[in-house]
């Protein structure tokens, strides 16, 4: 038997542990990642990573790597009878602040196995076929024990751990499950068909609408199929799916993935044990895979948890803060099962025989949850909304805004042409950006801010704004 210190152990090396590790990592924790299984997965799972998660992989460096891996799309297409009925993209094209407005549609695959080398460049690598089974907690910190004996003292616990969080069960912290009785098929492969094809998400209303078809990465194609039954054949789904495309017909000429997913909805009762152990990804919300939240949900906690406890390790801030973690998640992973019940719900029922185009109005209505664009903390204001991306230029070279942002620290946006002297605490860099060209400044035209002190969390989401030129930012800070 071995004892290990840590500041975070991480129990599961999923996407979302994964993603805690990393962002620890950024914000100088020493993080320990176990995962049971024997690597990160190799097909299936996650398909798509949205606007909001775009933005934040470019805060931590990651997304020029994965970018460039996947596709773009930002459109729903309706098809019935193999006809063409509607196309929609307008929930993404009106989007403001951001410069990607649309998914990259990319197996999970490729962040699992992004996030799993840049763990092992930055320190331990994830420790794999590493069961736990058991962690004590008290008010001093966390003792996590390993099937083999192992213990590890650290000061939280992070349970990544997944649908059936052994960390969730462990603390008996409820998870009310509801059933609505649907289960999808879901195969990845590579297809062959006549149909007119179109690089968007498809949706078909034939009797009901229970086929989508979703543009992969590289050669593959996806395809969703509601069974509303666990005994199924490949040939049952694959009939639906013809059934869909007619009088077009379609067959698999390679299939790299096939599973069934069964819908489960819920969302823990509480996020947090002692402000020591903490739940994220799918160990706190489950829900139907429709509006392809589950993975960016995750994502987002593993964002709005990390710099939290490195504010507080690092830099003496209130473990006050830590309990801000569930008041701003667990709303938002509500409203993403709400969603996701709505859209999965609509496939099945609708009042009119139009399953197809309803489930396209959700989307559209539910837009800020499936871009991600409308998470937002509190529920009015500049305060708690999300900063916009703009073109900044350095001298002549251009830029974004958000690739300027560190998310081991705040960062004060000065837009604003004074010339400054603040005095600003450790975990606050100051980036000035002036409204016209200087040698070799940040600078841009862009109005939106301007004249105005934008302090930004980590997370990349506006703490308070004020007049360039008043006081309070610093006392602000200071409060
Ligand atoms: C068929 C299917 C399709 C999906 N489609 C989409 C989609 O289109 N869009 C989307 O956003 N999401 C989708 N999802 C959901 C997405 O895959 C999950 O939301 C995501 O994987 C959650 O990540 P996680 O890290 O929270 O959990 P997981 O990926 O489940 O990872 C949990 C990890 O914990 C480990 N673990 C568990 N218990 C222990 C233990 N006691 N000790 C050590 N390790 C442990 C496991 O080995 C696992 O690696 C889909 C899921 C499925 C199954």
């Amino acid at each position: 038997m071995s004892t290990h210190d840590a500041d975070v152990v991480i129990v599961g090396g999923g996407p979302v542990g994964l993603m805690c590790a990393y962002l620890g990592r950024v914000s100088g924790l020493r993080t320990v990642v176990l995962d049971q299984s024997e690597g990160p997965v190799q097909v299936g799972r996650a398909d798509a990573l949205n606007a909001r998660s775009l933005q934040l992989l470019e805060t931590v460096g990651l997304f020029n790597d994965l970018y460039k891996l996947g596709k773009t799309c930002n459109t729903s297409s309706v098809f019935s009878g193999g006809q063409f009925i509607s196309r929609q993209s307008k929930w993404w094209d009106e989007l403001e602040g951001c410069f990607h407005k649309h998914f990259l549609m990319l197996g999970q695959t490729h962040l699992e196995h992004l996030l799993d080398q840049k763990i092992r460049e930055t320190g331990e690598a994830v420790r794999r076929s590493s069961t736990v089974v058991d962690i004590s907690v008290s008010r001093q910190g966390c003792v996590t024990t390993l099937a083999n004996g192992e213990v590890i003292r650290s000061k939280y616990v992070i349970g990544a751990d997944g649908s059936r969080s052994f960390v969730r069960e462990l603390f008996q912290v409820g998870f009310e499950v509801v059933r609505p009785q649907i289960v999808w098929a879901v195969i990845d492969g590579v297809i062959e068909s006549d149909f007119p094809k179109v690089p968007d998400i498809i949706v078909f209303q034939a009797d009901t609408s229970d086929v989508a078809w979703i543009p992969r990465e590289g050669n593959i194609d996806r395809f969703y199929v509601r069974m509303d039954t666990k005994d199924f054949s490949f040939d049952q789904a694959l009939t639906k799916i013809n059934r869909a495309v007619y009088p077009y017909r379609l067959r698999f000429q390679e299939i790299q993935w096939q599973s069934q997913f069964t819908v489960k909805e819920s969302v823990a009762e509480k996020f947090s044990v002692l402000d020591r152990v903490f739940l994220a990804g799918d160990a706190c919300h489950v829900h139907s895979v429709n509006g392809g939240q589950g993975l960016n949900t995750g994502l987002g906690d593993a964002f709005n948890l990390m710099w939290k406890l490195g504010q507080v390790e690092n830099f003496g801030v209130s473990s006050e803060l830590l309990k801000t973690y569930e008041g701003e998640r667990k709303p938002i992973a509500l409203g993403v099962v709400e969603t996701s019940g709505e859209l999965v719900r609509s496939t099945k029922h609708s009042a009119t025989g139009t399953h197809a185009q309803d489930y396209v109005k959700i989307v559209e209505r539910r837009s800020g949850y499936v871009t991600g664009m409308g998470v937002r903390y509190g529920d009015q204001g500049i305060s708690g909304s999300r900063l916009h991306d703009l073109e900044i230029y350095q001298a002549v070279r251009k830029t974004r805004l958000y690739s300027l942002l560190d998310y081991s620290r705040f960062t004060l946006l000065a837009f604003t042409d004074q010339e400054l002297e603040l005095k600003l605490p450790p975990f606050v860099n100051l980036i000035q950006v002036r409204s016209r060209q200087g040698a070799g400044e940040y600078w841009t035209e862009n109005p939106v801010y301007a004249n105005q002190f934008v302090l930004v969390r980590p997370d990349s989401y506006i703490e308070s704004v004020t007049p360039a030129g008043v006081a309070p930012v610093e006392n602000h800070l200071s409060s």
